[in-house]
């Protein structure tokens, strides 16, 4: 995997618990969405009854786990925790409504992920906290209604587009979360640098979040590869000479490229003049399958201003020129 992936596989979930924030008030960065929240959760306190169902959509490793779990802790009620994935079947959906205690949070990961019948049993769960449970099978197969005590859904999902209305208009409240500032990634890595018993000082801690990617996920990952090095190599702080030589070893540019988007980069303005040039040449020219260019490396490159999707190709943007150093063809006599 990437250094630079904001996804986490189950290993790097297990890694990053102890470095979850654990209330609202420590939860740095995404200011409206945690005020927001803030007023949701404490409206439903004093009212002693749950919130509203939430929705917290937007990309990987920004925190909508940490944040569901966050839900939970407010409310001081239990979490149940499942995926879309994981609800292949109605039934499956049914077993875990029909145990849920009164006011217990349910959080579904990857909501949009989950099968259709268990996405209309869902539906009916949220708005009447009812489900029917089929009794039988075939034509004399009867639906018998259970009531559920109030509870509260927590979705979280990377494509909000993707959600069907009727699902989307059961949640009172969507948060939507964005990366994050280089401060708000700074204040992360200083609180987690604590966590790990890590000494770092703010240079330290600046070089690593301006590589990050606006992604926790990421600046956290990127500072237990400075941790390393500096426990190898140096005075085992994480200060601006640690993390330059560990980021560099570690193919992580000054601005949080990797390997593969600066070969992207590269291949678009040397050998293609900067486009317009077709995905699957582009491809060919880095060594890897044109799906990998498309989804891992262009969202960033895309996202950051240096690589622009027209319809003839993908063309290299001025920023890109710039990143590489190298000055564009002369567009005056073009
Ligand atoms: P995915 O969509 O991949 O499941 P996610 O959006 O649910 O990702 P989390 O699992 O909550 O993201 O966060 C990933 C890591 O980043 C965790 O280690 C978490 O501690 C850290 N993190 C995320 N947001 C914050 C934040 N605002 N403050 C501190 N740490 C954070």
């Amino acid at each position: 995997a990437r250094i630079v992936d904001p996804g986490g596989d189950a290993e790097e979930r297990r890694i990053e618990a102890a470095l979850r924030p654990r209330r609202l008030a420590e939860f740095p960065g995404q200011p409206r969405v945690s005020d927001q929240l803030a007023l949701v959760l404490e409206a439903a306190r004093r009212r002693g009854a749950p919130p509203d169902h939430i929705l917290l959509s937007g990309p990987p490793g920004l925190g909508k786990t940490s944040l569901a779990m966050i839900v939970a802790a407010e409310l001081e009620q239990p979490i149940r925790i499942t995926s879309g994935p994981a609800i292949q079947h109605a039934g499956d959906l049914a077993a875990i409504l029909s145990s849920l205690a009164e006011g217990e949070v349910l959080f579904l990961d990857e909501i949009h992920r989950m099968a259709r019948p268990a996405e209309e049993m869902l539906y009916l769960a949220m708005e009447d906290f009812r489900v029917d449970v089929i009794v039988g099978k075939g034509p004399g197969a009867t639906a018998i209604p259970l009531e559920l005590p109030p509870f509260t859904v927590v979705g979280a999902t990377t494509r909000a587009g993707l959600l069907p209305a009727p699902l989307r208009d059961r949640f009172g409240f969507t948060g939507h979360l964005d990366y994050y500032s280089a401060d708000d990634l700074s204040a992360i890595l200083t609180r987690s640098a604590g966590l790990l018993g890590v000494e770092a000082t703010p240079e330290g801690i600046r070089e690593v979040a301006g590589r990050s990617r606006g992604t926790p996920r990421i600046a956290n990952r990127l500072l237990r590869r400075v941790r390393d090095y500096a426990q190898v190599h140096g005075s085992a702080v994480v200060d601006l000479p640690s993390a330059r030589a560990a980021l560099e070893l570690f193919d992580v540019d000054d601005r949080g490229l990797d390997r593969l988007d600066r070969a992207v980069l590269e291949a678009l303005c040397r050998r293609f003049g900067g486009g317009p040039v077709g995905l699957s040449t582009l491809a060919v020219a880095v060594g890897e399958e044109p799906d990998t260019v498309e989804t891992v490396s262009e969202p960033y490159l895309v996202r950051e201003g240096y690589l622009i999707r027209t319809p003839r190709g993908r063309a290299a943007a001025p920023l890109a020129w710039q990143h590489l150093g190298l000055t564009p063809p002369d567009s005056a006599g073009t």
